[in-house]
């Protein structure tokens, strides 16, 4: 951490564990991580319910068996 620059939001590149990149803001350099978006069902499908059927997570997810 320098203490002589203010902290600003970059434009980082973000690595997913299956080969997926995409770019975010971030006040550090690049980011790893295990999982994205694209690669996990269940950030996918809970995001996509929670703005069309709000409230039916549990149902969503007992129907397609996601823990
Ligand atoms: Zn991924």
């Amino acid at each position: 951490m320098k203490q002589n620059i203010h902290p600003k939001y970059n434009e980082v590149t973000v690595t997913c564990s299956c080969g997926n990149t995409f770019t975010t803001g971030s006040t550090k350099g690049d980011i790893k991580v295990e999982v994205c978006s694209k690669c996990h069902p269940f950030y996918t499908g809970s995001k996509r319910l929670l703005v069309e059927e709000g409230g039916q997570i549990d149902k969503f997810k007992k129907k397609y068996k996601i823990q």
